[in-house]
Parts: structure tokens; C-alpha cells; sequence
């Protein structure tokens, strides 16, 4: 292929590369903000919003208890996927004196919290739900909605006998290393001070919810609450929708990421009039849901789980696209790119890495065409329409999302010029010069993904010497496997923190490494080691690992070229100087490698990286 071979032109493309790469530049710059990510308010507990927006819990009554004061082997913080991930892997290592200590007033985790119209993981349900073969459960949906997702936590909590020493309704308020005693001392909200020898912290990456920092939040007099704190005695009606309390009601939404697009049809089909504020468009692909079918179900056999959570993962990383991932949204990128090097033929290196780019345009215009397919108003239509490469933000699939914008009762507000909503007055949302008069206002503004460690994990975390992990990590997380950190001995950090590496498909992730945790901490039990501290030559050979040149490709899941990338939680809301060094997130040679890694660990039997004090015999 040459420059001038048609097959690659503008005409027989069907979109000019250069103009796009322009209108993608001009977008990004309309949005860039000088403070980052501290435009957004922190909702620690401290906070004044801390009780409406973080603590509060819509879904359940307080239930009264004593405090605590025992030891455990081993306490987890945290019962949604990654601690009971963690917990059942533990159970069945044989280590079962284990607590999961959850701020919920049941497991789930994120499917507790998350309970808004329309919730739905956007990862195949086959490959997303965990522990499916060992519960015996088959979802009914390929993408299931939350309820049902929730109700397999519970299933998981049951199987494993998980409830029997779960605390709920609890946060944890501060995790101390005693080098003395060699234990964890685990502070709670409830007065608890519990003991552990062992304390896995699995927090999880949207434990914490954040508000826009919008001048005037405070003052507002109408009603008002965060997606991940549905409040249904306000809306009326359900997960299914049907919020019938809104029939007479003013609705405005801030925010259209990925839970916005799926709460976004409840609310047009039940508000009087809703607005949405839009500063940037997901891009919203198709979702074609479909029920389980029975045939396929019967001719399973046993590791069909774990085998196609590998075949999801090889198709979504550029690997073989197995059949049954032909027609999914997440490979349509990469659908794409094998077209195009099909149709290339022979060409050069630099010809050669221009396709991913090219296959990105294209995937993204047919993405954008979808918007023109719905939309009626074509100046609305091209406000919805995404503007930047497919995975510098979070993709998202929703059959309803789009129509809604056709509805008489449903305004789109598009505040990207600003940069954002310019203030919260008491009666409504001032944005454009106009203020919009409304009666409820649902922050759809996500969570503490990827801002400080501090602030996303919420706990002060004191290891040797009274040390804070917050100031050991001020320029990047340090860690061996990204699971262990000098200093903070017997500690094992799942799930949240790594949550690039662990890959679209999170719980697979998440069961890698609970695997690892189990064997890990089962051995240490079983030698009779009383402190395990990681060494200074093993952090430093993990760390070299991460930053070596094979591990780069994760520049570009980070939405590491942030020069490209418009601003969100990928790339630090795209600071140009990053204060911290985010490749210590991640393992840029994936998902697969790392899996292969730990095992050769476990399998070298010598637990390698680890300074280990036994107890006295
Ligand atoms: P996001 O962080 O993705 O979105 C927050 C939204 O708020 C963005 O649209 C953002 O705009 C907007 N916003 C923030 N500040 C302002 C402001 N001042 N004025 C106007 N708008 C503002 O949060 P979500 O809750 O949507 O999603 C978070 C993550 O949760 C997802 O990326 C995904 O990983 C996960 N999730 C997964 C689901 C699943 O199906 N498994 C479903 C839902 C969520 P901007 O983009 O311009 O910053």
C-alpha cells in the first residue's frame, strides 16, 4: 500500500484521517481544565456532603450492634467482587478463619451501591459474573441487569459461607501495622478495633463516589442525589423503571458516562421534562441483548468459564477473535483493524502502525453514524456524537440511550464549551448564560477510579514506623505484583488498585490475583511466618518489570497519549504533567503474561521477593 493507494483515501474510506485527527485535537483542547482532577469534591468522610452523598445508604435500615474487639486470620475490606473473590479463593486454599468487613449492609459491592434504572454490566455476563460453574448459576441474559448480578454476590456469600463472619454496615476508618503484636489493628465507624494477621484491602475501583466541584452545590433547595444512591422513595418505580414519581417532576442529570447512558431512558420515560448536561458524548454502540440459550447451556462442560473468560480476553487484546465474539461491541475495533490489514496487503512498518489508528476512525464513525441513524434533530445529533479514539474513555452499549433524545420532554444541554455546568443555584442548574429551573438534580459524576490513592481508597493506612502508604506513593504506587508493598508487611493490596492491568473484563482480573492471595497467604500460614515483607530487590525487579520497554503498550489503555486523549478519569482528566506515575498501575504486557507470572511464582514454591520472620518456635 502507498499514501496514494485508493483503498486507503479519503473517498474509499468514507472519512478524511487528517480532518478527523484535527476535530479530535479541537475537542480535547475545548475541554481541558487547568485543575484536573481536583475540579471534582472529595466525598471523604469529613466531608459536609459526606452523609447525603457517600454514607447514606437508601437501601437499608442501621442495624444496631457492638463493637468488635477479636482477631482474625485474615480481614478483608471490602465485600464486593474483589473481597469475596478473595475470600472464596481463601475458603477454598483451606484458610477460613476470614472476615469481609463491607460499608453495604450486604455483598455486591459496587451491585449493592448501584442499584439505578437500567443498571447492566457492559461485559458479556458469561465472562463477567463470577464463580458461575462453582455456584451451579447460568445468568439469564448475555448482559445482565444489576438485580440479578446482585443476587449472584448474594449466591456467592451463601456457597461460601461468606456471611457467617461478614460485618456490614461498616467503614473502616483506619488499617495500622502493630510490628510488635505482628497484626493489623482495623479501626471501624461502629467502634470496632479488630485484629488481623493478614489483611487483604479490597476496596475496589468505584468505591467512592465524586461530585463536580460546581460552585453553589450546596445551596441548591430541590431534591438531589448521586446514581450509586438511587433514591426511589423520590423517583418512584424501580430497576425495571416505571418512576412514576416523576410524572410531575423537573429532572436534570449531570453527567453522560457510562451510567448515564443507562439511567438516562428511565428518566426520559418518566420525567415531565428532563435535562441532560453533556460536557463530553460517550460513544454509545449497539447492545443486542439476548437470553441464554438453553442448547448452548446443555453442551457446556466443565472449565467452560475460565476457558471463554480467555477467549473474551484474546479477542478484546488484539488476539484471535473466537466465533462467539464476532458480534460483540467491545471487538468491533478490532473487527476492524484485521479488515484493514486484510485489505492492506503488503505494506511497511510505518504503513503498519498506522492501521490501529485508522481502524479507530472507522470504528468510531460507524459509531457516530449510529447518532444520525436515531437522532431526529440533526444539531442534537451532532452533539452526541464522540469525537475521540474509542478507549480513551470508558465505551458504552444501550439500545434505548439515543432514542431518548427524540422525546418532546428530554433537552440535551450541551456545557462543553464551558467546560461544565457554571453553578448550582437553590432553584436549578445555571449552564450557557440560562438558568434551569428543576426540582431534582442526579449526579451522574462517577467515582475515585483513578485520582490520589488517598483519595479513591478513603482509609489511612499506617504500615513500620507509623509510615502512610500515601506518602510512600506520592510519585506512583510501588509493589511487587502490584499486590505487596515494602513497609506494609502481611498487607495484600486486590483488586482496585490495578485496575488497568486487570483489563475490561475486571473480575477476571480479580480472580487472577485472588487465586495468587489465597496460595500466598495459605503458605505463609502453613510455614508458620509471622511477618512477610516484601524486599527491597523484589519491589525493584516488579517495578523494572512494569517500566521496561516491552511493558509500553500501556500508555495507550491509560489513555497515556494524552495528547490525544480528551480529558476523563483514563488519563488523569488529561494533566499534561502527571503527578504521579501511572504506568505503576499496570502491567503493559497484560492480562496474560501476568497470569503466567504469578503462577510460575506459586509453582517455584519459594516464595521469592518475600523477607519472611517465623513465628518463635
Ligand atoms: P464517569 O466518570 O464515566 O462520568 C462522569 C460524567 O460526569 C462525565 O460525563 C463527565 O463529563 C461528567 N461531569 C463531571 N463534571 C462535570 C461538570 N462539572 N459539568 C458537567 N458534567 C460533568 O462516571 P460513570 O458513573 O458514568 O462511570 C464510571 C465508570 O463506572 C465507568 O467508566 C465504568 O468503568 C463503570 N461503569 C460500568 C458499568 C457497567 O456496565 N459495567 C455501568 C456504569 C459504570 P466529562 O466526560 O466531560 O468529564
Amino acid at each position: 500500500m502507498s499514501k496514494a493507494d485508493p483503498a486507503f483515501s479519503p473517498a474509499t474510506l468514507g472519512f478524511d484521517p487528517q480532518q478527523l485527527a484535527q476535530r479530535y485535537r479541537e475537542e480535547r483542547e475545548k475541554r481541558l481544565r487547568d485543575d484536573a482532577e481536583a475540579q471534582f469534591v472529595e466525598l471523604d468522610h469529613d466531608s459536609p456532603f459526606a452523609n447525603k452523598y457517600l454514607e447514606n445508604d437508601p437501601y437499608s435500615e442501621l442495624i444496631e450492634r457492638e463493637p468488635l474487639r477479636d482477631e482474625r486470620d485474615v480481614i478483608i475490606i471490602g465485600g464486593g467482587w474483589v473481597g469475596m473473590m478473595t475470600a472464596a479463593r481463601l475458603i477454598q486454599a483451606g484458610v477460613t478463619d476470614v472476615r469481609i468487613v463491607e460499608s453495604g449492609a450486604d455483598f455486591g459491592g459496587t451491585w449493592y451501591w448501584n442499584r439505578y434504572p437500567g443498571a447492566q454490566c457492559d461485559i458479556e455476563s458469561y465472562s463477567y459474573l463470577p464463580l458461575l460453574e462453582e455456584t451451579g448459576y447460568m445468568p439469564k441474559l448475555r448482559y445482565s441487569y444489576a438485580p440479578e448480578i446482585y443476587e449472584h454476590a448474594q449466591r456467592i456469600g451463601r456457597h461460601f459461607n461468606l456471611y457467617e463472619d461478614a460485618v456490614f454496615q461498616t467503614w473502616v476508618t483506619e488499617l495500622r501495622w502493630d510490628a510488635e503484636d505482628a497484626r493489623w489493628t482495623v479501626l471501624t465507624n461502629r467502634g470496632d478495633k479488630m485484629k488481623a494477621r493478614y489483611v487483604c484491602l479490597g476496596t475496589g475501583p468505584a468505591n467512592r463516589p465524586r461530585l463536580p466541584g460546581i460552585p453553589g452545590v450546596e445551596d441548591f433547595q430541590g431534591h438531589s442525589f448521586h446514581t450509586c444512591r438511587w433514591d426511589y422513595g423520590y423517583t418512584g418505580g424501580g430497576p425495571d423503571g416505571n418512576l412514576d414519581k416523576l410524572a410531575d417532576k423537573t429532572v436534570a442529570i449531570i453527567g453522560t458516562g457510562a451510567t448515564a447512558v443507562q439511567c438516562v431512558p428511565a428518566l426520559g420515560a418518566s420525567a415531565k421534562q428532563l435535562y441532560v448536561f453533556q460536557r463530553t458524548p460517550s460513544s454509545v454502540d449497539l447492545r443486542n441483548n439476548s437470553e441464554t440459550d438453553a442448547d448452548w447451556v446443555a453442551g457446556l462442560q466443565p472449565g467452560w468459564q475460565k476457558e471463554r473468560q480467555k477467549r473474551f480476553g484474546d479477542a478484546l487484546l488484539g488476539g484471535e477473535i473466537a466465533p462467539e465474539f464476532e458480534d460483540e461491541g467491545w471487538t468491533r475495533m478490532a473487527r476492524n483493524l484485521r479488515a484493514l490489514m486484510a485489505e492492506a496487503g503488503d505494506i511497511d512498518a510505518e504503513q503498519l502502525g498506522n492501521l490501529p489508528q485508522l481502524a479507530d476512525f472507522k470504528t468510531m464513525e460507524q459509531i457516530r453514524s449510529r447518532v444520525d441513524g436515531t437522532i431526529k434533530d440533526p444539531a442534537v445529533a451532532d452533539k452526541l456524537k464522540a469525537f475521540y479514539n474509542q478507549f480513551c474513555k470508558r465505551p458504552t452499549f444501550n439500545d434505548d440511550y439515543l432514542d431518548t433524545f427524540n422525546r418532546p420532554n428530554v433537552e440535551l444541554v450541551d456545557v462543553s464549551e464551558a467546560k461544565g455546568v457554571d453553578r448550582i443555584t437553590d432553584r436549578g442548574i445555571v449552564a450557557n448564560g440560562r438558568e434551569y429551573e428543576v426540582d431534582c438534580i442526579i449526579y451522574a459524576s462517577g467515582f475515585e477510579i483513578t485520582s490520589s490513592y488517598r483519595r479513591r481508597i478513603g482509609i489511612p493506612i499506617y504500615g513500620e514506623d507509623g509510615a502512610s502508604i500515601y506518602d510512600q506513593w506520592h510519585d506512583g504506587m510501588r509493589t511487587m505484583h502490584g499486590l505487596m508493598a515494602q513497609r506494609f508487611p502481611n498487607l495484600f493490596l486486590c483488586g482496585g488498585l490495578f485496575v488497568f492491568q486487570l483489563g475490561a473484563n475486571y473480575c477476571y482480573g480479580v480472580d487472577v490475583q485472588a487465586e495468587h492471595v489465597a496460595y500466598t497467604v495459605s503458605e505463609l500460614l502453613k510455614r508458620r511466618v509471622r511477618v512477610a515483607q516484601v524486599t527491597a530487590e523484589g519491589e525493584q525487579r516488579w517495578v523494572d518489570d512494569q517500566l521496561s520497554e516491552a511493558s509500553s503498550g500501556v500508555q495507550l489503555i491509560l489513555g497515556g497519549s494524552p495528547e490525544s486523549c480528551t480529558p476523563g478519569y483514563y488519563n488523569q482528566e488529561g494533566t499534561h504533567e502527571r503527578y504521579r506515575d501511572v504506568r505503576l498501575e499496570s502491567y503493559g504486557k497484560g492480562l496474560g503474561a501476568y497470569r503466567k507470572l504469578l503462577r510460575d511464582w506459586r509453582e517455584a514454591g519459594e516464595l521469592e521477593g518475600l523477607g519472611l520472620t517465623l513465628e518463635p518456635t
